[in-house]
């Protein structure tokens, strides 16, 4: 354990950042706040919003870990270049959920609200206004394809940039983000399973660029009001490793610790509109497989 924080401290000192000093209260260290905005002006931007930084520098402990949930000083992954890989054709044993001709594999509140155009479908404006499938999925091979929005003026929050996400059984986030000249808290960007576990590698594409989500979901098992075995995720971003059998805390929350509650053992795949006016994000080539453990 000591020898982790060493490690992680090498690699905060490495990236330029400030040593974490992490307040017990969840109070903002403004001292430290003014530091870091020095230290990356693109930051600045949106750190200077009281709130944000509280968010960002003031959540609560995650469990076994140095950092906060949502912690801007969790150390950045890596940016890389991937390859083409990304689009193919569903093998024949998917369920196709969308082949850019309908939607008459899902459903929500307000379907009415995402707009289905030359075989794409994007989202609207409406916050957390979920796409759900019919159907419903336990453990599963989920292929996703995506496209950011490009925005000349992007918003100073870098979570409101192009922000969607992939939902196995609508509970588990792996986040969709810009992630070209967008940096936000390292648990948040593209390739994250949101306020729990950063990627691997930044493996995002630029706005604009067709990318693919592969992920292999474990659904959690539980035992009365016990979770016994946790769910878990091996996701691909563009054929890169983000999540390698990660183990996954909770439901996804937003600013807080995650937490199990009992749950069917098969429910919908949703997909998220962030609800963000002029920042659209856009899908197509949807497919799940049904896996059996
Ligand atoms: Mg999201």
């Amino acid at each position: 354990m000591k020898k982790t924080y060493r490690l992680a401290l090498g690699v905060a000192a490495a990236c330029g950042l400030a040593v974490p000093a992490l307040s017990q209260t969840g109070v903002v260290d403004q001292t430290e706040l003014q530091q870091i905005m020095a230290q990356h002006p693109e930051w600045a931007k949106w750190l200077a919003d009281p709130k944000l930084a509280s968010l960002t520098l003031a959540g609560p402990q995650m469990p076994n870990s140095q950092w906060r949930a949502d912690d801007i000083r969790r150390p950045q992954p890596p940016k890389i270049e991937t390859g083409t890989a990304c689009s193919a054709a569903p093998p024949s044993d998917a369920d196709v959920l969308f082949d850019g001709k309908n939607l008459s594999k899902w459903t929500g509140d307000h379907v009415e609200e995402w707009t289905l155009k030359n075989g794409v479908v994007t989202t609207g404006a409406r916050v957390y206004n979920f796409l759900k499938t019919k159907q419903s999925y336990g453990d599963s091979q989920i292929h996703v394809e995506f496209r950011e929005p490009a925005q000349p003026n992007p918003p100073l929050n870098p979570q409101y940039h192009g922000n969607s996400g992939v939902f196995p059984m609508g509970l588990y986030e792996v986040q969709i983000l810009d992630g070209t000249n967008n940096q936000t808290y390292a648990d948040g960007m593209v390739g994250a399973i949101y306020t729990q576990s950063p990627p691997l590698v930044n493996a995002g594409r630029p706005p604009g660029v067709w990318q693919c989500y592969d992920i292999t979901f474990h659904a959690p098992r539980f035992t009365g009001t016990t979770v016994t075995d946790p769910a878990r995720m091996t996701v691909m971003l563009n054929g890169v490793l983000v999540q390698d059998n990660t183990v996954l805390i909770g439901a996804t929350v937003h600013g807080k610790v995650a937490t199990y509650t009992p749950h069917a053992a098969e429910l919908p795949l949703a997909l998220q509109d962030h609800g963000n006016p002029d920042s659209h994000v856009s899908f197509r080539n949807i497919w799940i497989r049904r896996l059996s453990r």
